[in-house]
């Protein structure tokens, strides 16, 4: 299912992830993570991953639709997880800079959620099957065009999202539990031009809710049409049969 919800303005959805006093905590990329980002961002094999980059929709869409899915599986034999009660949705939304000359895209789920050590875990190693494989073969440009069904059948996951933004802020909190009772809404933030990504709370608090994750992309240049309604709306079509069980909303400005 698909809802457009046109002109959207004042979403009083603060930006800043940068404030001084909070502590950043650095961490290094495993290393097959750092040959992944390397090719993604260079978009080495380039035309295939050029003209493949609309692909970063498909991967954070279908992670937010497993986030969810994750949640109404554990709330089966947890009800304190999720009572049924709460929306179980997708969001996108695009917002462009005052200046005209950028802007975010802002992925949201309403999904399971990320603790700051999955959100480490998850996103700074590699734990796919056929990694190597498509390591060795993107880096040698191994096969030229046939790029782009290797792209399709091993899916650039998390990392494609460095095809279309220079920096990437993943905010995230999980459901409370006994263990932990207040969680605290963390960020993994890493840009194009950092080979180590940064853990911290998020300086804007509780913007998410009990439990999901947003994922910011601040666009390159030469993605900016991403910004643009048609666009938009078009590719969120074409990959919303991978969310058939939950809504996505589609937020864009006029
Ligand atoms: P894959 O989806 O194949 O596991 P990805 O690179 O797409 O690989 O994602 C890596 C991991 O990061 C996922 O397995 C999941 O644990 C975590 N993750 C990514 N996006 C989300 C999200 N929106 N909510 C919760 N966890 C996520
Ligand atoms: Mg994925």
């Amino acid at each position: 299912r698909f809802c457009l919800l046109s002109s959207l303005l004042a979403f009083g959805l603060a930006q800043n992830f940068e404030a001084p006093e909070i502590q950043k905590e650095k961490h290094n990329y495993e290393s097959d993570v750092a040959r992944m980002r390397k090719i993604v961002i260079n978009r080495q094999a380039l035309d295939s991953l050029y003209s493949h980059k609309e692909i970063f929709l498909r991967e954070l869409i279908s992670n937010a639709n497993d986030a969810l899915e994750k949640l109404r599986l554990i709330s089966l034999t947890d009800k304190s997880v999720w009572d049924g009660s709460e929306p179980l949705n997708i969001t996108v939304k695009a917002i462009k800079d005052e200046d005209g000359k950028g802007g975010r895209l802002i992925i949201s789920d309403t999904g399971i959620g990320m603790s700051p050590e999955e959100l480490t875990k998850n996103l700074g190693t590699l734990a796919k099957s056929g990694t190597s494989e498509f390591l060795a073969r993107a880096e040698s440009d191994e096969g030229g065009a046939a790029n782009g069904n290797l792209i399709g059948a091993f899916g650039l996951g998390f990392y494609s999202s460095f095809l279309v933004a220079d920096s990437v802020y993943v905010s995230s909190v999980t459901p409370a539990s006994a263990k932990n009772p207040e969680p605290v809404q963390h960020v993994f933030s890493s840009s194009s031009e950092d080979s180590s990504f940064e853990i911290f709370p998020d300086p804007r608090g509780n913007t998410i809710g009990r439990h999901g994750t947003e994922i910011t992309l601040h666009l390159k240049e030469d993605s900016l049409e991403y910004l643009e309604n048609p666009e938009l709306m078009n590719l969120v079509n074409k990959h919303s049969s991978f969310s058939t069980s939950f809504p996505i909303y589609l937020y864009t400005q006029q």
